[in-house]
């Protein structure tokens, strides 16, 4: 057993609850509003769609909140997740500076998703909630939930991005392996999907797409809710079990981080690793660097506006305030489907515009370069999203070489990438597209936000 593994055991210091940065933001968020009204949605707005205790959660602004017990007992299978040091990596760059990584590929799934999947299961089980619906990207979440309502019982529809369903057949088999039910989206089952077909009947679908789809279903019946594995404040703090576990395990290492990386999609790893650390930057003034890493090609915090934006490309959500390339705009296809969505977590965009973190965007290739070195130096492959982050910390350690700092890094590497190995051949193959940023697709989607006096 390892030494982590026995000190969390034997003295029961498994983290016994999330945390909600909600309560330290020196500036308080601005509320989701109503699309109809504009006005603050309250919690009857959410209840078709959300039971009542994760709907509590959204809102609270409670420090600490408890993970129940069933929960927590489920997440001893791979929790704590291990934080290793790359000392291998740190030799081959040459760099004086300290890099740790928490590994969240241990899970059932290999990623960082069950984390809040398993709770998000049990919230809507203990309200009797019958059959779930969520969208997915490359497929990560919808196993991790599949995973999850295999567990609690419940029944799951998942809306998988039509390109991705296409080329990622694993994760949907696995999806299928739990029990789940998996549909290319835009499908003919929904108003939206169809509504897309008829535009474009070659449409191969986004996650924006896929969301509007899932909710539509969720929203029509009543033993029916929704499910989302990112973006949401509940989401957010359940995947703070990463940075709770992190802090204790850094202080067994005797160190404490001065930068934190982690890759952003939705930003639900990143927020998971990070917040509990940022906690203690506002209680206690510390001033630990916070880099979220994105992608060239879908670069919402580093090129998209600040402006209330709908969270689906049907228009379907409430509005909410992030950082958005424009609801209606449809990420080019890459490798890393879990970082193809227009906006960013509203939380994660209020921290970006308060300065309490920053964001650096990276091209595809020299993520793949990264994920490479990385593999060779530590032998863990990572999921193409996650060599955002290794990328982001590699980036982080050449520039404490070039001032000479011996400076300590800690990111998040969120999954592993054994199902995404074909991305892996595209780059030595030389496959890989150029990251293309597609500023005119982004500018006319912003024309098309919605109008908010
Ligand atoms: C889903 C996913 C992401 C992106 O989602 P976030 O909410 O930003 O974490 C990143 N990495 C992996 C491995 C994923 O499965």
């Amino acid at each position: 057993m390892s030494d982590q593994l026995k000190y969390f055991l034997e003295e029961s210091k498994m983290p016994k609850t999330w945390y909600n940065i909600a309560a330290d933001l020196p500036k308080p968020m601005e509320p989701p509003l109503h699309p109809g009204t504009l006005k603050p949605i309250g919690p009857d707005d959410l209840a078709p769609l959300f039971p009542m205790a994760l709907i509590g959660q959204e809102v609270s602004q409670d420090r600490e909140i408890e993970i129940p017990e069933p929960v927590r007992n489920i997440y001893k299978q791979w929790r704590p997740s291990p934080l290793f040091r790359a000392r291998n990596l740190e030799k081959f760059l040459d760099t004086p500076a300290k890099i740790y990584y928490k590994y969240e590929g241990v899970s059932p799934t290999g990623s960082h998703k069950p984390n809040t999947a398993v709770a998000q299961a049990f919230f809507n089980k203990e309200e009797g909630t019958k059959k779930i619906t969520t969208e997915t990207g490359a497929g990560q979440w919808g196993s991790s939930l599949a995973y999850a309502c295999q567990i609690f019982g419940i029944e799951l529809d998942v809306y998988m991005v039509k390109v991705s369903f296409e080329q990622k057949p694993y994760r949907k088999l696995i999806m299928q392996t739990y029990g789940a039910s998996c549909f290319a989206s835009p499908s003919d089952r929904t108003d939206s999907g169809k509504a897309i077909l008829a535009k474009d009947p070659n449409n191969t679908g986004s996650l924006g797409i896929a969301i509007s789809e899932a909710v539509e279903m969720a929203a029509k019946d009543p033993n029916t809710k929704y499910s989302l594995g990112s973006v949401l404040n509940h989401v957010l703090m359940h995947q703070t079990i990463v940075g709770n576990e992190a802090l204790l395990q850094m202080e067994m290492a005797g160190d404490y981080p001065d930068i934190l990386v982690g890759c952003t999609g939705g930003g639900s790893n990143f927020s998971g690793l990070v917040f509990p650390f940022l906690g203690e930057k506002f209680r206690e003034n510390k001033n630990t660097r916070v880099i979220a890493c994105e992608p060239k090609s879908c670069p919402s915090l580093t090129k998209g506006k600040y402006v209330y934006d709908f969270g689906d490309t049907g228009r379907l959500t409430p509005l909410v305030k992030m950082h958005t390339l424009g609801s209606q705009f449809i990420p080019p296809a890459t490798h890393s489907g879990g970082l193809r969505y227009h906006g960013m977590a509203p939380m994660v965009s209020h921290l970006k515009e308060i300065g309490a973190i920053e964001a650096q965007s990276f091209g595809q290739k020299e993520c793949f370069e990264a994920g490479v070195n990385f593999a060779r130096s530590e032998g863990i492959v990572p999921a193409p999203e996650a060599t955002h982050a290794v990328k982001g910390a590699i980036a982080a350690a050449m520039e404490c070489k070039k001032n000479g700092e011996s400076k300590t890094i800690l990111f998040n590497l969120c999954g592993h990438g054994h199902f995404d190995m074909k991305a892996y051949g595209d780059y030595f193959e030389n496959n890989l597209a150029e990251d293309k940023y597609d500023e005119a697709g982004v500018n006319k989607a912003l024309e098309e936000l919605p109008k908010i006096a």
